[in-house]
């Protein structure tokens, strides 16, 4: 398949040749037919599968072949966030670069006088957050009357972000005859619900099996006690020396704060979420696409549609409270069919989360780990149990080390997730049995270890005593 025999115009074939696409991907072979016959498409399509083109395309080639009616918009795209409808926008601009069409972004944080101005120049393609939207509506700035077209992009991702009341205000708004798309990534009776209120006779075109991540994508996961996640993150990040890497944290508070230790790390960094004013989100996110800062720190909903070119690591600092989000995360990397690989360091408290992503996902994610560390941990343990202490677990410590050697005939979650997993070391549980609070945890020395404690694990404790060494010039 190419795309010229989708029967694409010369100029968009340019503009891909430009950019350096070969073929379609396989979300683009399928809806850009169906969109250019005038249907409505239901898109279940994972980020990264080159779904804006699929719509980009369609909608500019039917806008170059008829004239405008006349100031308003042909098309309105939807979009959960600024970035993705910043994105969104580019690619109907680089596209769209040889036609004689007008493709606008307006979203939310920024002054609304210039989209006002913009607006009323006449636009073909505007690309909008609902509120914003909405905001531009209630003072007569957009005019629906010749709208041809909807776009719901990250549909799912609306919806989480509570934006189905203003979707059905908007709707409201927009002329009843129109084509309509709808593209979401994971597929809740929630969009089912959404789709059937929509669209009409709709051409289903599914290019992954539902709710799951991008293939390309290798996943898999630390067990690490929530305490000594940041010094894991910055040893491997130096151990594997990581160029570009987007980690996401559940807080605003917890990137930021998680940006600066990893700067006192010597890792550069730089976070963004909701509360950074939206220069400095755009400057975060030019640092790390120009490689200026090695890691990106993120919420999901700043990181929602970020496309990153080719990169390597997504990093699950604290995994979502929503599984689905998972899969949002993850398909930052491994897009267009490259490599990526996703790493989550996952607490015990976490093990209940982790349980119900590998449940959507419909596969496990092996526990990846040090071997010595791990042998490190069992020498302690065993001194320990001889030394007249019980010892913690005896029977869970088992279950961990069958995830670890990746012996997965346990049961789906059940005892499995349940078991205790072997811990690592200084951060290990003082808790007495049938004590009902937990001891002080001893105190940490200066190379790392805690006195009296367990040994931390060899490689942490390179990694520790390297950070005393620095702290201590
Ligand atoms: P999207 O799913 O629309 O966010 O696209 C993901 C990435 O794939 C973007 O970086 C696009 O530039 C890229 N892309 C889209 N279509 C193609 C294609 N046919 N060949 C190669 N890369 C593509």
């Amino acid at each position: 398949m190419s795309f010229e025999k989708l029967g694409l115009r010369a100029e968009l074939l340019k503009a891909l040749a430009q950019k350096g696409y070969a073929r379609p991907t396989p979300i683009q072979a399928q809806a850009i037919p169906a969109i250019l016959g005038g249907k409505d498409v239901l898109g279940g399509a994972q980020t990264g599968t080159g779904k804006t083109a699929a719509f980009a395309l369609p909608i500019l080639q039917q806008f170059s072949e008829m004239r405008a009616q006349g100031k308003g918009p042909r098309a309105l795209v939807l979009a959960p966030t600024r970035e993705l409808a910043a994105q969104v926008c580019d690619s109907f601009q680089t596209y769209g670069k040889r036609l004689n069409l007008r493709s606008h972004v307006v979203f939310g944080g920024v002054g609304i006088n210039p989209q006002i101005k913009t607006l009323s120049q006449g636009i073909d393609v505007l690309i909008a957050t609902p509120g914003r939207l909405l905001d531009l509506s209630g003072r007569r700035a957009v005019d629906f009357r010749n709208l041809e077209c909807l776009v719901l992009d990250e549909a799912d991702r609306m919806l989480d972000m509570g934006f189905i009341h203003d979707i059905r205000k908007i709707l409201k708004l927009i002329p009843a005859k129109r084509q309509n798309l709808l593209f979401s990534a994971t597929y809740s009776p929630d969009i089912k619900r959404l789709s059937e209120d929509i669209l009409k006779r709709p051409e289903m075109i599914e290019v992954a099996r539902r709710n799951t991540a991008a293939e390309t994508v290798a996943q898999s996961a630390y067990q690490v006690q929530k305490n000594q996640k940041r010094i894991l993150l910055s040893q491997l990040a130096q151990d594997g020396n990581w160029e570009q890497a987007l980690v996401f944290t559940r807080t605003k508070h917890g990137a930021n704060r998680l940006a600066t230790q990893l700067a006192s790390d010597g890792i550069d960094s730089a976070a963004i979420h909701g509360n950074k004013s939206q220069a400095a989100r755009e400057r975060a996110l030019s640092a790390f696409k120009n490689r200026s800062v090695r890691v990106l720190v993120a919420t999901d909903i700043a990181a929602r549609g970020l496309d990153i070119q080719d990169l390597p690591f997504v990093i699950n600092y604290e995994l979502p409270n929503v599984p689905e989000d998972y899969v949002h995360r993850i398909g930052r990397t491994g897009r267009a069919g490259k490599d990526g690989q996703a790493i989550s360091l996952v607490s015990q408290e976490e093990n209940k989360l982790l349980w119900r992503i590998e449940k959507l996902l419909g596969r496990k994610i092996d526990f990846v780990g040090d071997e010595k560390s791990f042998k490190a941990n069992a020498k302690h343990q065993s001194k320990t149990s001889r030394s007249g202490s019980k010892p913690k677990n005896r029977s869970t410590s088992k279950g961990s080390q069958s995830r670890q050697s990746g012996n997965r005939n346990g049961s789906e979650g059940g005892e499995e997730r349940n078991a205790k997993p072997r811990k690592w070391n200084r951060g290990e549980s003082n808790r007495q049995p049938g004590s009902r609070h937990r001891k002080r945890r001893p105190a940490l020395s200066k190379n790392g270890g805690s006195e009296g404690g367990p040994k931390p694990p060899n490689r942490f404790r390179k990694f520790l005593s390297k950070r005393a060494q620095a702290s201590a010039r």
